[in-house]
């Protein structure tokens, strides 16, 4: 009898959920105030793709069990986006990048007054950070792509065989470039190519390139400038500044790593406003770490 008392309960839970996603029928089975685990959780529910064993995307403060106010997303945890989180009540950071400037947020060899003041800032106003990199660039379509060429407006330019490749009409390099520029409002870009170089097939790829990355991808015939966050000054930097000295027509776009990934975190608030229904869920910019004299 009790099996079917289960039972029933379990058919009346189906039903009632059958009409809600997945994520919303997780969220109205959780009672109680919603703690930073249940939205790990609920990521990994929702994410369409399997949880890796080994990753950087794991809770980087305070306790998993803390409730959570409101939910914030950035490129990564700059004191400005802290700041800014904290005044609007949101005590969880949702980042693609580490808090503590290395990978895996390693704190033993770290030192010193930054470091110190900012552990000291989360800690006293109770944030909650969460790194989110691996698993949203997993997700199919990648998250931060998705972003990124949503910021952009490229959508009509995909090319259907491949989500990084964009085909538009001829523009020279200087053309596409600052275009570019004006709508990511990007004021540090940096270009290698003749500023007269006939543009039209663009890859788009977001955050680090390595010199393999860049090499491969210059090589293509179908490619006549890459759209990268950063690379190494010595390796896809000055590869691409050779391509150009030995007559290759390519063009390497420099957009910096912040700007270039800050749109797929845009995408991810949205994302996570989808299944989280019981907080607010905001993007707070990080925004471009430079300027100019
Ligand atoms: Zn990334």
């Amino acid at each position: 009898m009790t099996v079917a008392v289960l039972d029933s309960t379990k058919e009346m839970t189906r039903r009632t959920f059958a009409g809600a996603s997945a994520s919303t029928a997780l969220a109205m089975a959780q009672a109680g105030p919603l703690t930073a685990q249940q939205v790990l959780d609920r990521i990994k529910a929702n994410l369409g793709v399997p949880w890796r064993e080994a990753t950087v995307d794991t809770i980087k403060t305070a306790n998993p069990q803390q409730t959570v106010t409101g939910i914030a997303t950035s490129f990564t945890s700059t004191m400005d986006v802290l700041r800014k989180a904290s005044s609007k009540g949101l005590n969880m950071v949702i980042v693609h990048e580490p808090t503590f400037y290395n990978h895996e947020d390693k704190r033993e060899d770290l030192a010193g007054a930054v470091f110190t003041a900012k552990a000291a800032f989360l800690e006293k106003n109770g944030l909650v950070v969460l790194r989110f990199h691996d698993h949203w660039h997993a997700r199919r379509p990648d998250g931060i792509l998705v972003g990124m060429v949503s910021e952009l407006g490229w959508e009509k330019f995909a090319d259907p065989a491949n989500p990084r490749r964009f085909v538009f009409p001829p523009a020279s390099l200087e053309t596409v470039a600052a275009r570019l520029a004006q709508r990511l409002d990007v004021k540090t870009m940096r270009v290698i190519g003749d500023r007269k170089l006939e543009v039209r097939n663009v890859i788009l790829a977001p955050g680090y390139a390595s010199l393999p990355g860049v090499m491969r991808t210059l090589e293509r015939d179908d490619v006549d400038a890459l759209v990268i966050g950063e690379a190494r000054e010595w390796e896809g930097v000055e590869y691409a500044r050779d391509a150009v000295a030995l007559g290759k027509k390519k063009a390497l776009i420099i957009v910096g790593h912040s700007m270039s990934e800050d749109g797929g975190m845009k995408e991810c608030a949205k994302w996570l406003t989808s299944f989280i229904p019981e907080v607010p869920v905001e993007f707070i910019a990080s925004g471009e770490p430079y300027w100019r004299p």
